[in-house]
């Protein structure tokens, strides 16, 4: 993201922020500074919606909440991009095949000069050259095949640079302990710092936690291969960062297993939008390049608990992970929630 504000509105901006911060007792860093200069310039609608609606929640904005909003609404761009390093590699093959074809052709009609001279050379050609012609000829087309190898060289020099840059970007957003790298969600750790503030926190209107467990995943693996899997899961990923916006909490809970933080929510609320996932998750189809078969068999039970008054982290779970059990016993495919 790029701010353009002259200074004059910039020091405005920041003008408005700073109470806005002090009265939300929000930690003045860097993160909050640019999370709420953006907010009082309201250049980015939906942070401002998902910020309001966050106070309302906590009566602040918990430190992991304004990260996620960084994140999502101030440098995804930066983010992408580093999905983008895919698309970069494959353009940067393209072109090294295109300069290697190049060369490969020069060297081709350098070979044949070769021939044609040598055969000049022994008398064997039809046609009599005289011998500075034949010289003269060499000399220029080895100029020429030398000057269309270096820049070949310089090319995969280049590409190799341009390889490296893209690996440390790729490194970058990896690195980030917190992130599953696979679906870009939050991990546990988050999940576990976040329902701890949830629980132990200010918070008004408790949480409410949904289970989400990919049905007979093993299985999937073993028909259609460990990478078809992780696609699933990658669009289960993208699902639920799609669908659970601020300020509820999406993570990667472990293997196939998701996990949704729902503050202040009602259990039929939480219920509808677990069959929500529930249908788009059973709507998924990928088809297979291979064999051209429609895969359309994938789908995903739920469990949901909401926090009881001084409950414990490990309570809450197992209560949403018994309703999950619950509803793989009762046929998968389903959402239940703890009584
Ligand atoms: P259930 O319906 O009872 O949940 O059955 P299940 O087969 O989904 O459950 P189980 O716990 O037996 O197997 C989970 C499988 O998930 C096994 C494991 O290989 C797979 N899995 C876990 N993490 C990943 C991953 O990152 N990628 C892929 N492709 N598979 C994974
Ligand atoms: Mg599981
Ligand atoms: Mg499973």
């Amino acid at each position: 993201m790029k701010f353009a504000e002259n200074s004059g509105q910039a020091a405005e901006y920041l003008r408005q922020a700073v109470p806005l911060m002090v009265k939300h007792n929000i930690p003045p860093n860097p993160l909050n500074y640019a999370l709420w200069y953006t907010y009082v310039s309201k250049r980015v609608p939906e942070l401002n919606q998902e910020l309001d609606k966050t106070l309302t929640t906590y009566g602040t904005c918990p430190s992991l909440v304004g990260e996620q909003m960084f994140r999502e609404h101030m440098i995804k761009d930066e983010i992408d991009s580093a999905e983008n390093v895919q698309a970069g590699l494959i353009a940067l093959v393209n072109n090294l095949h295109e300069h290697a074809a190049e060369t490969v052709e020069n060297t081709k009609d350098y070979s044949d000069v070769l021939q044609d001279s040598l055969s000049a050379l022994k008398g064997e050609s039809d046609q009599e050259l005289p011998l500075e012609s034949i010289i003269h000829t060499l000399a220029s087309k080895t100029e020429e095949i030398s000057v269309s190898t270096q820049r070949f060289q310089s090319r995969i020099d280049e590409a190799q640079a341009e390889i490296e840059a893209l690996k440390a970007e790729l490194d970058k957003t990896r690195q980030d302990a917190r992130v599953d790298p696979l679906t870009g969600l939050f991990n546990r750790r988050v999940f576990e710092a976040e329902l701890s503030t949830l629980l132990h926190g200010e918070a008004k209107g408790g949480v409410t936690l949904v289970m989400v467990d990919v049905d007979h995943f093993k299985k999937f693996n073993d028909t259609y291969g460990h990478l078809m899997g992780d696609k699933v899961l990658q669009y289960v990923g993208k699902l639920l960062m799609e669908t659970c916006k601020q300020p509820m909490l999406p993570v990667r809970f472990g293997g196939e297993e998701f996990a949704v933080l729902m503050p202040a929510t009602t259990v039929n609320d939480a219920s509808e939008l677990a069959n929500f996932l529930r249908e788009k998750i059973q709507a998924i189809r990928i088809k297979q390049k291979k064999s051209g078969e429609v895969i359309s068999s994938i789908t995903a039970s739920f469990g949901i608990a909401q926090n009881q008054p001084g409950e414990t982290i490990e309570n809450l779970v197992e209560r949403a992970d018994k309703a999950l059990y619950a509803a793989k016993e009762n046929g998968r495919n389903q959402v239940q929630v703890s009584g």
